[in-house]
């Protein structure tokens, strides 16, 4: 007899599987099936919305926007931390969805919850603060001033593996400027999108300023060219893979949309001679094997100078064998199910491949059984590897050696993405030198840990444009109007 995790919810009615759109749930829908990645089975058939539907929503957030645009910063802060202390009251509920659709273990379910709720949180207190500006003016006789006004409509495509946080990374910040927000979550991941929608209505946000659009594959294409191609929708937040944003850029071409993406990462993870080993195996722990690997933060090629390279990868094969895999929801488990079969043939495949050109396998390396694959590391990687190239999105640790500070950064820098990267030395002027070389938009010192909404996210290259989070977070939501006031 099969127990759906489902059960245990406190709160029953924030399973909701209906979309959610101008402040009502639209029961009249095709559905598509939700299931847990780690067991295959059925959670919920959740509503397959098309371009109808996005037409819908568009309308109602094009009719919603006056009024919100209109309210005070701090009518509309009070909304959103009503909403940001639901998340927090509801944290239990929200974690199990979270785990049971995506699959994480609960504990960084509900680590994801926290970090969802502080963007609620923070830019209700960051759209307080926008302020425009006075120029010093070139004409005796006039006066510049600068609004920064809502953009207006926004949409945002958000990726499974943050089913939660990337929808208020963007959606708080839309919100606090004065715009309203269509959301297209992922496929795999729409009970979590559904549950904030509920918890969105409870908080009293008005009809039409936040709307869930859930739709499998095929109507998410559909969807997200209806958001693409309306003149009424003013800026389009994506968060995902770069192939898809670049589908999207083309997509908004004809109507000039405003454009955020946060898109694939590589990141690299420097190891230098001088580095405190224990530190960045720890580091390295965190930010490879969280979310089993499938965050674009996490680190995808590890290099190590050649000092050091035996002891780090010696000690970091030992911790990794430490870890615990299994279902998300036992206790103690640290790395769990990847979210589905194509995820899990990646692995493999890049795993065989780094095997196949020399790489010593000295931890995991195989499929323990469903999705679960072992936390591995390989040793004596080689640019030859598709690893090297690659984003693996798996618990796979693939580890270069180096002699040189030049040829880290060279080798480092080797890439089309600048998302995150990651370093380990306690060379004050290395530090530096380093990071300012390093071609991305996040750089960790001596932490494998570095999100958090006080700082901005995003990359450079093709890893995206914009940034989330920060006091910067708010400003692709805002527009400038300046005024030239004559006549004085
Ligand atoms: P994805 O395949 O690009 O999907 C992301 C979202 O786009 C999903 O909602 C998906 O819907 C939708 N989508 C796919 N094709 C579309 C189309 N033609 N038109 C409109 N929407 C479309 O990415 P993913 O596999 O879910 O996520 C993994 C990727 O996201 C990785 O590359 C990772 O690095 C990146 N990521 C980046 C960041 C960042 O902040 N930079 C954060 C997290 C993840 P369906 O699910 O329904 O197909």
């Amino acid at each position: 007899m099969n127990h759906s995790p489902l059960q245990n919810l406190r709160d029953r009615a924030l399973l909701k599987t209906a979309a959610y759109v101008n402040g009502a749930w639209l029961e009249q829908t095709q559905r598509f099936s939700v299931t847990d990645p780690a067991t295959g089975l059925e959670l919920a058939r959740v509503a397959d919305t098309d371009r109808g539907h996005a037409q819908q929503a568009i309308a109602a957030a094009g009719a919603a926007w006056p009024a919100w645009r209109d309210k005070t910063a701090k009518e509309r802060a009070t909304l959103l931390m009503r909403w940001n202390a639901l998340m927090l009251e509801h944290a239990d509920d929200l974690a199990l969805l979270m785990t049971a659709e995506q699959g994480k273990p609960l504990a960084e379910a509900r680590g994801e919850v926290a970090y969802a709720a502080s963007f609620l949180e923070w830019f209700a207190e960051e759209g307080r603060r926008v302020c425009g500006e006075t120029i010093a003016t070139h004409d005796p006789g006039k006066r510049l001033l600068v609004l920064r006004q809502a953009v207006g409509v926004c949409a945002a495509i958000t990726p499974w593996n943050f089913p939660l946080a990337m929808i208020t990374r963007k959606v708080a910040p839309a919100l606090a400027a004065g715009c309203p927000v269509i959301v297209k979550p992922a496929e795999q991941t729409p009970l979590c999108a559904l549950a904030l929608a509920e918890l969105a209505a409870r908080a009293g946000l008005p009809p039409g300023i936040f709307n869930v659009l859930s739709a499998d594959g095929a109507n998410s294409i559909a969807v997200g060219r209806a958001l693409c191609e309306s003149p009424v929708v003013r800026h389009l937040s994506f968060t995902g893979s770069t192939e898809v944003g670049r589908i999207l850029i083309r997509q908004c071409a004809p109507t000039i949309k405003k454009l955020s993406l946060e898109l694939g990462g590589n990141a690299p993870f420097i190891v230098f001679d001088d580095a405190d080993i224990e530190s960045a195996v720890e580091g390295a722990l965190i930010s490879k094997f969280r979310n089993a690997g499938q965050t674009c933060v996490c680190v995808n090629r590890f290099y190590v100078q050649e000092g050091v390279y035996e002891t780090f990868v010696t000690r970091l094969a030992e911790r990794v064998r430490e870890l615990r895999l299994g279902n998300g929801f036992d206790p103690g488990v640290q790395v769990a199910s990847l979210i589905d079969d194509p995820a899990v043939e990646k692995v493999r495949q890049h795993v065989s491949d780094a095997q196949s050109k020399g790489g010593r396998v000295l931890a995991g390396g195989r499929l323990r059984s469903g999705r679960l694959f072992e936390p591995t590391v390989i040793a004596d990687a080689s640019a030859d590897m598709l690893c090297a190239h690659e984003e693996t999105f798996g618990p796979v640790a693939p580890i270069f050696r180096f002699q040189s500070e030049a040829e880290a950064i060279a080798l480092a820098n080797a890439t089309e993405f600048g998302l995150a990267s990651y370093l380990y030395s306690r060379d004050i002027g290395r530090i530096f030198r380093v990071a300012e070389a390093l071609e991305s938009g996040m750089v960790g010192i001596n932490t494998g840990h570095i999100s958090t909404a006080e700082a901005p996210f995003g990359g450079v290259k093709q890893s995206g444009l914009g940034r989330e989070g920060s006091r910067h977070g708010i400003e692709d939501y805002l527009e400038l109007k300046y005024l030239c006031l004559g006549g004085i």
